[in-house]
C-alpha cells in the first residue's frame, strides 16, 4: 500500500538530549569525544577586562563553532550561522539548546580580531600533541610540502604597477623583495597575496603558498605555516624543522621534501640538525660552451677556489643575501692559461665564480640521491601519498582550496583551523579503531555504547 506521511508538523518536542538525535557516527559526535578546550578559557582571558563590560561569547562555544565550520566544510561564517540555526548537530556540538538565539557572524570576526593568529596556533598545537599522546603521531619521520592557496580576490583587483615607482610612491618593505626595473601584479584588495603559478596548470593566479609537515605514521599534521605566494620554499622551512621540533617535542629523523626544497641552505640546516633528508637534489644543468662552475672545486674549510688548471681564486667582496660569495681568479694566470677563450668572459681579465657557502651540503646531497635505494625510494613515494593527500583532503573537504578571507593572519587562521580539524578527525578515527581493537565481538555492542562510540 502506498504510504502517506502528514507534513503538517507545528512543533517538535523531545524528551532527553539532543545528542539522542545525532548518529554516533556523524563527524561532530566523533570529534566531540577527543575534543578538549578546557584550557581554552585561560589561555585568551588577558584579552578580556575581567569587570567590566557585556559578556562575550565563551571561548570554547566560539572555537567549537568555527571547529564545526571547518569539520563540515563550510568555511564562511554568514552560512555557517545560517545552517547552525537548523543544524542539530552543530547546535549540541556548541551547546546551545533548540529554541536558544546563536551569536551573530560578526562575533566570530572580532574573535578572530582579539585573539590573533598565535591564539588559532595553540588551538593546533594542542591537537598535535594529542596526537603525540594517543600514539598516532611521533615525529621522527616527517614529509613537508607546499600548496598554493587561491587569494580571495577578484581578477579585477589585479593591477599592473611598475615596482620602482610604487616603491617611491609607497610603503618601502612591502616591495623590499621584488626586482626592481620590473613590472609586478599587486593586488589591490589583498597586497599579502602575490602572483604565483601553479605547478599542474602553469596559471598564474593571486595566492598564498602554505607549508605543511604531516607524521608518517597516521598522517596527522604537525607542523603548518603560510607564507606568500612567491616566496620560495628554501626561505620558510628551516624555520619550519625548528618549529616541528618544538610542537612534538621529538627529535626528528627524517624529513621528506620534494625538488621544490632542493637547496643548499637546506641541505645545510638538514646537516646541522642531523636530520636525514630524503630530497631529490637537482641534477646538474647540461654542458655548454662556457666552463661552468661545478667544474671548479669549493673548499669551505680554507675559503677558496680552484679551477680546472689548480690555480687558485679567492673570495673578493661581502656575502650577497647572506650566502653568495664571489671568487676572483688571477688575471695573470688567467692570461697565460690555454683554456681562456672558454673559461673567461671577453669584457673580463680573470674568471669569476659565484659559490653559496652552503654548497658542500649541495654536493653530498647529490651524491646521496645517486645512491638511494629502496628504502628511500619507498619513503619519497610515503611523501607523495602522506602530504600530498593531506593537501587534497583539505581543499576537498575542508575548504582551503581558497582563502575565505583577506590578509595573511586570516589565512594563518584558516590553515591553523584546517589542520586542527584534520588532527581532530585522525584522533577520533584512533579512538574507534583502539576500541574496536581491544574488545570482544561479543561484547563489543554493549562495552562500545558504554564508551559512547559506535
Ligand atoms: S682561465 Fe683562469 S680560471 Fe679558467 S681554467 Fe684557466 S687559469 Fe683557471
Amino acid at each position: 500500500m502506498l504510504g502517506c506521511k502528514e507534513r503538517g508538523q507545528l512543533e517538535l518536542f523531545i524528551t532527553g538530549s539532543l545528542r539522542q538525535l545525532i548518529p554516533d557516527d556523524h563527524v561532530l559526535a566523533r570529534v566531540d569525544r577527543v575534543l578538549d578546550l578546557r584550557w581554552l578559557r585561560d589561555e585568551v582571558s588577558d584579552l578580556y577586562c575581567a569587570d567590566n563590560g557585556r559578556p562575550g561569547i565563551d571561548p570554547e562555544v566560539a572555537v567549537r563553532l568555527m571547529l564545526a565550520g571547518f569539520l563540515l566544510g563550510i568555511v564562511h561564517d554568514r552560512r555557517l550561522m545560517r545552517e547552525a540555526q537548523v543544524n542539530l548537530a552543530i547546535r549540541w556540538f556548541c551547546g546551545f539548546a533548540l529554541h536558544e538565539p546563536l551569536p551573530d557572524h560578526s562575533s566570530l570576526t572580532r574573535i578572530r580580531q582579539r585573539w590573533g593568529a598565535e591564539r588559532f596556533r595553540r588551538i593546533f598545537e594542542r591537537t598535535v600533541q594529542a596526537c603525540i599522546a594517543a600514539k598516532i603521531a611521533t615525529g621522527e619521520v616527517v614529509h613537508i610540502d607546499a600548496s598554493l592557496i587561491r587569494a580571495h580576490v577578484s581578477w579585477d583587483s589585479l593591477v599592473v604597477r611598475h615596482v620602482e615607482a610604487v616603491t617611491e610612491a609607497n610603503d618601502e618593505t612591502l616591495f623590499d623583495n621584488r626586482k626592481k626595473g620590473r613590472s609586478k601584479k599587486v593586488c589591490v584588495t589583498d597586497p599579502d597575496a602575490t602572483m604565483a603559478t601553479n605547478g599542474r596548470n602553469r596559471r598564474l593566479e593571486p595566492a598564498y603558498k602554505q607549508h605543511t609537515a604531516v607524521d608518517d605514521v597516521a598522517g596527522v599534521i604537525v607542523d603548518v605555516e603560510v607564507a606568500t605566494g612567491e616566496e620560495n620554499e628554501g626561505i620558510a622551512v628551516v624555520a619550519r624543522l625548528d618549529a616541528i621540533t618544538a610542537t612534538t617535542g621529538a627529535a626528528m629523523a627524517v624529513a621528506t621534501m620534494d625538488a621544490g626544497y632542493a637547496y643548499a641552505k637546506v641541505f645545510r640546516a638538514l646537516e646541522d640538525r642531523e636530520i636525514e633528508g630524503v630530497v631529490p637534489a637537482k641534477a646538474e644543468p647540461p654542458p655548454g660552451k662556457v666552463i661552468p662552475t661545478r667544474r671548479f672545486k669549493f673548499d669551505a674549510r680554507h675559503n677558496i677556489a680552484r679551477c680546472p688548471r689548480g690555480k687558485i681564486l679567492h673570495p673578493r667582496g661581502k656575502l650577497q643575501r647572506g650566502a653568495f660569495q664571489h671568487f676572483h681568479a688571477n688575471a695573470k694566470d688567467c692570461a697565460a692559461c690555454p683554456l681562456k677563450a672558454r673559461c673567461v668572459s671577453p669584457s673580463r681579465y680573470g674568471r669569476v665564480v659565484v659559490f653559496n657557502v652552503n654548497h658542500p651540503s649541495l654536493l653530498r646531497a647529490r651524491r646521496r640521491r645517486l645512491r638511494w635505494g629502496e628504502r628511500e625510494e619507498r619513503l619519497y613515494q610515503r611523501h607523495r601519498w602522506r602530504v600530498e593527500g593531506v593537501h587534497g583532503e583539505a581543499k576537498t573537504w575542508h575548504g582551503l582550496a581558497r582563502a575565505v578571507r583577506r590578509g595573511l593572519d586570516n589565512m594563518r587562521i584558516q590553515a591553523f583551523l584546517t589542520a586542527a580539524a584534520i588532527n581532530l578527525k585522525r584522533l577520533a578515527v584512533a579512538l574507534i579503531a583502539l576500541i574496536y581493537g581491544v574488545l570482544n565481538t561479543h561484547t563489543r555492542r554493549k562495552q562500545l555504547h558504554s564508551f559512547g562510540v559506535a
